[in-house]
């Protein structure tokens, strides 16, 4: 073996210790040009990230299972397998809020043991191993209550696809037990997660006897691919990209009449289902789903090899990031249908970027990087990771955001009902899809390629990090996000050239995302610099990084100094919403006004293009912040006028079809601006202090 398999597989090996060898990963095959460091290879002592990963450990993780128990989610698996009496309780997808917080609790148990957790996490695979039915199939809301089908579930299995959320679910169990047995080595859930992904394999495809078909919910593709990984078994690769290639296929999807709940799915554009994925263009329909079939594309581009895989995922890319992204890189505009708007329709106080499509985003574009390269889809991933995903969660780990707007009135409901954070939702994909990104974040900061080591985020910690001259210590220190300065120390076992590349973030250079969407208004005057053993070294950039060839010695040093001063971002001039508004960055971080430092009114407040901001240090605020303060004007909030009507003070978006349109916030001709101190919070702190107004873009006067 030799690339990125053997890296992959020396991973495997690395968190089994050699005492459970991967069941017969696939051997020389093509994957992924970059491999990533695995997360249990890098030890997170981040002060900014550390704390948050463990407060999701002890708090997130066990606070969500409490709900699936609270709720029925797992007695549903328990009835399904004859343990207890009882009909199916909840929505059709239920199951995979159990399954994401195995995987996120299995992460976590790779870096810090439980014996607690790990017990738990037995007696919940013992109820789902039991919901299983002999052939393979498993998907509790039939299996429980068959005689009462809830509506969306096909009379007989698979018969409804498109809405019935069986390979969706069944995607989640899969990444579940990839997971669950990386971690533990048991293969309790693998074998579950095995038995019905052949029985997948065996019943769908194009062969005489198969039947034919695609989800409705993408997830099972990506999924899929990451059994392949573990057992080499090219079957499920094979389903992966058939159920890809079966989207838009002359398929015709079942037909609901107007007013059923269902008849959202008449529309194949909201399953991008409406033409072959290599054909679309632009990014429509629901957008988590889109991210996910994204990240199944990418897989699928770099497991086969397929080009024009490639470069269908590569332009979908370009539409998103181009055209439909928010500052915080968060995504779909619309309550309505949780879908994509048009081009450039970005609306801040009804926007919906979702969390699940926030995660959806930094999956899909590592996947972009791993294949590229290139640092541009690590600056979008940064983004989304440092302010919309990382708002989807409180501090404490116990209150959630479905919908991540951008503004805020204080009454508008955007979260499922609220105007603030929500302990729990109906629908609870994000605190499940939360509680598996965050363990997973050491993952993201080193890769690997031949004899290259990528420095890839900047969170402090220790790696270590095979490259085929031998193992080489890797220790980073920083107080990333707040401070610019990152010193790594570089420890090869033995002495040696490779090469290490240092993501400069285009935040850094001027470009705060790799399209024209937004622009720094005016361009930063301090530039990025690197030292090298206190030497400064010249800039030799790269795809974004900047590259250090060398030979390496124990106790070199490289240090990264980032650019800090606070910058003012504009977006591009056919986002109506952001039009004539100005917003705040500093670092990766977005910033926002929020009520409680701005005498609780926010959306009449205008940023004069001369005002200095200053940054200032908070020890004691929303978990120890840096703030950015200044002289603003402010208008008087009778000025602040809604462009768009019909938008009710105190409106609730709780359901999908219910949602307000659009609407765009306009200050009156000649109001008055009145002088006033500004206080700006990071955007992923905001909604801690009651329900409040909140807004990232600010007026420029
Ligand atoms: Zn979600």
């Amino acid at each position: 073996m030799n690339g990125p398999r053997a890296a992959a597989a020396a991973a495997l090996i690395l968190t089994f210790a050699g005492a459970f060898p991967p069941p017969g990963a696939a051997q020389g095959a093509r994957d992924y040009p970059i491999t990533p460091v695995p997360f249990t290879a890098v030890k997170v002592t981040d002060a900014f990230w550390a704390p948050r990963i463990e407060t999701n450990r002890t708090v997130t993780i066990p606070t969500i299972f409490r709900k699936c128990e609270e709720t029925g989610r797992i007695d549903n698996f328990a009835i399904a397998g004859g343990l207890m009496k009882g009909e199916y309780k909840g929505e059709r997808y239920n199951d995979t809020d159990v399954y994401k917080t195995i995987e996120g609790a299995s992460y976590s148990l790779m870096v810090r043991p439980d014996p607690v957790l790990d017990r738990y996490l037995d007696g919940v695979i013992a109820k789902i191993a039991a919901a299983q039915e002999p052939d393979g199939y498993l998907y509790t809301p039939r299996t429980a209550s068959p005689l009462k089908l809830q509506p969306g579930i096909g009379e007989t299995r698979w018969s409804e696809l498109a809405i019935s959320h069986e390979l969706y679910n069944a995607g989640h169990l899969y990444e579940a037990a990839a997971a669950h047995f990386q971690a533990t080595g048991k293969r309790t859930l693998l074998d579950v997660a095995l038995k019905n992904a052949d029985l997948a394999a065996r019943t769908f495809g194009r062969e005489a006897g198969k039947r034919e078909g695609f989800p409705g919910h993408q997830e099972i593709e990506l999924a899929l691919v990451k059994l392949y990984r573990l057992t080499g078994k090219k079957d499920y690769l094979d389903l992966a990209k058939y159920f890809l290639d079966q989207r838009g296929r002359g398929l015709t999807l079942r037909q609901y009449p107007p007013g059923n709940r269902f008849a959202i799915y008449n529309d194949a554009t909201q399953i991008q289902a409406h033409e072959p994925v290599l054909e679309q263009e632009e990014a429509v329909g629901h957008a988590v789903r889109l991210t996910y079939m994204a990240s199944g594309m990418a897989d699928v581009a770099a497991l086969t090899g397929d080009r024009a895989y490639f470069e269908a995922v590569r332009r979908l890319w370009e539409n998103v990031v181009g055209k439909k992204m928010y500052l915080t890189g968060g995504i779909g505009a619309r309550h309505d249908r949780e879908r994509f708007g048009e081009s450039y329709e970005l609306p801040n106080l009804t926007g919906y970027l979702e969390t699940c499509a926030s995660i959806g985003m930094a999956f899909w574009n590592q996947r972009m990087f791993l294949l590229t390269g290139e640092a541009g889809y690590l600056d979008v991933m940064e983004r989304v990771m440092y302010n919309g995903i990382l708002s989807g969660v409180s501090l404490d780990g116990t209150l959630f955001f479905y919908p991540n707007p951008l503004e805020s009135d204080g009454r508008y409901r955007f979260n499922k009902g609220r105007a603030g954070r929500a302990p729990w939702f109906g629908v609870a994909c994000c605190p499940g899809n939360i509680s598996r990104f965050l363990p997973s974040v050491p993952g993201y900061v080193y890769a690997t390629t031949g004899d290259i080591l990528y420095v890839d985020m900047f969170i402090a910690g220790e790696a270590r990090v095979a490259l085929p001259g031998g193992t080489v210590g890797v220790r980073q220190e920083t107080r990333y996000p707040w401070d610019g300065a990152v010193r790594l120390a570089i420890a090869p076992e033995k002495g040696g050239e490779f090469e290490v590349r240092v993501r400069i973030p285009g935040w850094a250079r001027g470009r705060p995302v790799p399209t024209d969407l937004y622009r720094y208004e005016v361009s930063g005057a301090a530039e990025a610099s690197i030292r090298v053993n206190g030497k400064a070294v010249p800039m030799d950039m790269d795809k974004g990084f900047a590259r250090i060839r060398r030979t390496w010695e124990k106790g070199d040093t490289v240090d990264v100094l980032l650019p800090m001063e606070p910058r003012r971002v504009v977006a591009h001039p056919a986002v109506k919403d952001d039009e004539g508004f100005v917003a705040v960055e500093r670092g990766p971080l977005v910033y926002c006004a929020e009520g409680p430092d701005n005498d609780g009114r926010t959306l009449g407040l205008a940023l004069p293009e001369k005002a200095a901001l200053k940054a200032e240090e908070k020890k004691d605020l929303l978990g120890g912040v840096i703030v950015l303060t200044g002289n603003a004007r402010a208008a008087d909030p009778a000025a602040v006028l809604r462009a768009v009507e019909g938008l009710a003070a105190d409106a609730a978006a709780d359901d999908e079809e219910d949602a307000p349109p659009a609407s765009m916030r306009r200050l009156a001709p000649g109001a008055p601006l009145r002088p006033r101190p500004l206080v700006l919070i990071p955007y992923y702190a905001w909604a801690h202090r009651g329900e409040t107004e909140m807004s990232v873009w600010l007026f420029k006067k």
